[in-house]
């Protein structure tokens, strides 16, 4: 068996291998969009939190400033009762209504507060209730991707086993050049010759469909020499179709 066989083995057990695992991906990749998502939950349920906590503290302080000033105020009420003269009351009054104005705007501010917390808890609620649908989606998503690396474990090590023992065949430089190709290209590592037309031997690459010398084709066919695309650079080989087209009329009508 001559070498570019050999790389083509080696490329389409390769290519088997990808597309079982494919599958693995995509599930992987649903499996962590989902995690992404319950962080991005947990960062926003953070937030509001400590949003709440704020609103609720200050809440807090404005309604230890009204209790401070309600025994403020009861005490010069005490004090206005003993007043000796009017004026004496009055400026009782005055101070009586000073205060007031203080603490009933320390009352709204404490209200308002939490009257805001009280909307932030509604928005906790319904986010927790989104975490919640969130966190049933990722376990189906972790209980998929598990049941695919199962169902595909033994098929891809009996797969990587058999690429390992094609690839032992191959020369190391050409094994080394269809590796590159492969990280870099995947399954355009390596593509047919395409025949346009046998008799004015027009060939084109099957990856990038530009024109390949006849030369290249010879070489190929009679030796199976290592050849690249001089446009793309994948390694090129003879599918089936084209080994077809490519049998003589005479040794085609032989057979
Ligand atoms: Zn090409």
């Amino acid at each position: 068996m001559h070498v570019t066989a050999k790389l083509v083995n080696v490329f389409q057990v390769d290519k088997q291998l990808r597309g079982l695992q494919s599958r693995l991906r995509s599930a992987e990749a649903f499996l962590s969009q989902q995690s992404k998502d319950l962080q991005q939950l947990d960062g926003k349920r953070a937030a509001l939190d400590a949003q709440l906590k704020t609103h609720a503290a200050q809440a807090a302080d404005h309604q230890g400033e009204v209790a401070r000033l309600d025994a403020k105020l009861e005490s010069i009420r005490t004090q206005m009762n003993s007043a000796q003269t009017n004026k004496e009351y009055q400026a009782f009054l005055t101070e009586v209504n000073n205060y007031k104005t203080d603490r009933d705007r320390a009352e709204t501010a404490a209200l308002e507060l939490l009257a805001k917390a009280d909307e932030i808890k509604k928005q906790l609620a319904e986010l927790d209730s989104q975490r919640g649908e969130r966190d049933q989606v990722r376990q189906v998503a972790s209980g998929d991707r598990d049941a695919r690396a199962r169902e595909i474990q033994t098929q891809v090590a009996e797969l990587k086993a058999k690429r390992d023992q094609l690839a032992a065949d191959v020369p190391p430089a050409a094994l080394a050049t269809l590796d590159r190709l492969l990280s870099q290209r995947g399954e355009e590592a390596m593509a047919s010759i395409d025949v346009q037309d046998r008799k004015r031997h027009e060939y084109t690459c099957g990856s990038c469909q530009m024109s390949i010398p006849v030369d290249a084709v010879n070489g190929l066919l009679t030796n199976g020499k290592v050849t690249m695309c001089s446009s793309c650079q994948c390694l090129l080989y003879i599918g089936e179709d084209a080994a077809q087209a490519l049998v003589p009329p005479t040794a085609a009508s032989r057979r």
